[in-house]
Order: C-alpha cells, then structure tokens, then sequence
C-alpha cells in the first residue's frame, strides 16, 4: 500500500543542496576551512573583549548585582527599586535555575465527544469514520498552528511566573525552557541512553556536552510532536476530546510496527539534523531500526518510510523555528565547533533521504498509518492500558 505513495514524492530541495555541498570534496573543504577561519576570528574576537573589560574594571565603582524584573535593567548591590517601572529589585543569583522549573503543559483538543473507555473509542462507527476518513492539509496546518500557539503560550507564561530573563539564559537554558513547554523534561546521570522520550516526559543524560544535550532534547521533543499531530488527528476524525487514552493510541501506533518505528525516528532524526551541524549527526537510533528491516521490507519501501518521516520532520521543524531562529540555531552550531574536538564525519550523509510527499500524499500517508494502527489497536486493549497508566 505505501509503495503507491512514491507518485506524490518531490525532492525538499533545502536539504538536498546542503548535503550536496558536502559530498562534494571541493565545496566541504571551503566550508569546514571558512568555519576555522571563523572560530579563529571569534578568538580574536573574544581575548580583545576580555582585554577591554579588564582595563575598565578599575573604573567600575561597583559590581551590577541586581536587576529590575520589568525592564531587565541592572542595578548595583545598594539600590533597592527600579524608580522608572516602581517595582523592587532581585538579585541576579536569584533568578530561577531553568533545570529546576517543573513543567506539565497540556494540549488540549476540545470534541463533541468525551470518551472515557477504550470500548467507547473502538466501536463499528468509529471504525467506519477513521476507514473512510479524508485528511485535508488545511486541517493539518491548524494542528499545526495550535500546537505553536499553545506552545507560545506555555512559554510566555513559563518566563513571566518565573520572573527570567531570557537573554541573561545560555544556550542550553533556552533550549531546556523551550522544551519544557511541550513537556516535562527531567535530568538523569545513569544509563547508556542520551536521552529518553516516553509518554509525554523527556529524560536527558546531564553527563554529556551541552551541544549533545540541545541536539539530543530537540530529537526527543521529535518524537513528541509526531505523537501529538497523530493524536489530534484522531481526535478531528473521531470529533472527541483528547485525553489519555488517544494519546495510548497513537503511542502504540507508532511502536506496533517496524514500519511506523521507522518513520517516527526518522523523523526526529532529521528534525534534530537540520538544527546542529551536518557531520554531527548521530544515525544510530534509525539505522538499528532500519538493519531489523531488512528482508521484511524492500529498499524502496524503506526509501518511502524515510520521505514520510521526512515529510513530518518539516512540519515539527516549522514548529521548533517559531522560537529557534537563525541566531538561535547558530549559537548551537558555535556550541559544536568549540566543544566538538572530533573532526565532522560525511560518510554517512549517503544515508540521507531528500524526498518530500506532496500534500495529497502526505495525506494518504497520514490516512495509511492511522487506518491500520487504529484497527491494530483494537485487538491491543490490554496494551493499551498498561500505555494509559503512564499518562
Ligand atoms: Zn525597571
Ligand atoms: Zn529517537
């Protein structure tokens, strides 16, 4: 069935001509050379600053220790009150460590219905709705735009009640704070995994390099998002509430089969790809999935999975840009010129699938995953509970 898809596939030509530059030995050796020339003139750059706040420090009566939560402005150790905005003044090593804010966002979708049984859910009608349900792209650009209006929101909401200030963050922080208003993102020190997403939690490994941390919470917060535009689909076409147990259902949409593993990971790998530096890039999470195919499914199936994984990845990466912008997405990449000392590895850019579906495609595409998983899912009830426990 998703062999047919191949006549809506078209080539996401940004990503193709940045790996065609790449591969290409003449063009890699001026970009990587351009990008040392660079890094040597930050260095330049940064010993003339350090130069120059050394010779002003004797002048400096008094270090700024405090700050105005409205305006931002700092202020020195003896002021107690910003007279311009008429509030009282914190202390700058007050202000709240981004690791420890706790976050539980909801995205919600309000429906007609309210199911609170798997058995409600699964019935002939709605059977019958999701079978011949017809996706529209109009339709999926709203789930879109509501997940980044509700994220936005999130967001505001997370700097305001925390009184921050999101330039005096670092890049880590602002990616963390980010992140932490589509879920709750927790810190670990165990295990051999960077990082974990399960059931609207991410779990990061804090031993590694803040350039792996924002790479390894954009991929996580991926996997997020694909589960959550599935979900709302489901909730359109079926015009209910979600809840936890759509949100088991699509979880176990996107686990019960190879297939669908496949495109999941794909997906965050290549969404994770276009915000750090090609070379970087770590293949192991999709390449492990795509070897166990083998033999099950032929090239050309596999080449398909990976363009409707590329395919969503366009859509969570429009997401993510809402508030990683070009400056943000260069300050990640600095982060991995400075701390990466391995030499970036081309090699396996061959890997890299740079086929898109065209709308009707990605539709059928959404249309082929939710009509099979959903029918799976309804001889997986038991499953399916143990998934809703986790919620
Ligand atoms: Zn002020
Ligand atoms: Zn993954």
């Amino acid at each position: 069935m998703f062999d047919e898809l191949s006549q809506y596939l078209q080539v996401d030509k940004p990503k193709r001509h940045a790996i065609d530059e790449l591969l290409a030995p003449k063009l890699r050796e001026h970009v990587f050379s351009s990008l040392k020339y660079d890094a040597s003139f930050d260095e330049m750059d940064s010993v003339s600053v350090f130069d120059e706040i050394d010779a002003c420090a004797c002048d400096i009566a008094e270090p700024l220790t405090k700050y105005c939560p409205q305006c931002h402005r700092q202020y020195g150790e003896e002021e107690n009150f910003c007279f311009e905005c008429l509030v009282k003044l914190k202390h700058i090593s007050d202000i709240v460590n981004v690791c420890d804010i706790k976050t539980h966002p909801q995205f919600k979708f309000e429906g007609s219905n309210d199911f609170q049984t798997f058995e409600d859910i699964f019935t002939p009608e709605n059977m019958e709705l999701i079978s011949n349900a017809r996706f529209k792209v109009k339709d999926y650009n709203e789930i879109i735009r509501d997940i980044k209006k509700a994220a936005f929101l999130e967001f505001d909401d997370l700097i305001k009640s925390n009184e921050l200030v999101l330039d005096y963050l670092d890049t880590l922080d602002k990616i963390l704070l980010f992140s932490k208003s589509f879920v709750e993102v927790d810190y670990k020190s165990f295990g051999q995994e960077l990082g974990t997403f399960s059931f609207d939690r991410i779990e990061i490994d804090d031993r590694q390099m803040q350039s792996l941390q924002i790479t390894t919470l954009i991929h996580e917060l991926a996997h997020f998002l694909l589960k959550e535009i599935l979900s709302i689909e489901l909730c359109k076409v079926l015009d209910c509430t979600k809840n936890s147990l759509i949100d088991s259902i699509s979880t176990f949409i996107l686990v019960y089969s190879p297939l669908n593993r496949l495109i999941d990971e794909y997906s965050a790998h290549s969404v994770e790809g276009r915000f750090t530096l090609y070379g970087y890039q770590d293949y192991s999470s999709f390449l492990q999935i795509q070897n166990s195919l083998e033999g099950e499914m032929d090239r050309e199936e596999i080449e398909i999975a990976k363009s409707i994984g590329n395919t969503f990845s366009l859509s969570i990466k429009e997401i993510l840009e809402s508030y990683i912008d070009n400056d943000l997405r260069d300050e990640i990449k600095d982060l991995f010129l400075h701390q990466t000392l391995d030499a970036p590895n081309y090699s396996m850019l061959s890997l890299e699938n740079c086929n898109k579906l065209k709308g009707r495609g990605f539709m059928k595409a959404i249309w082929l995953i939710l009509n099979e998983g959903f029918e799976v899912a309804s001889m997986n009830i038991e499953k399916l509970e143990e998934y809703e426990k986790n919620f």
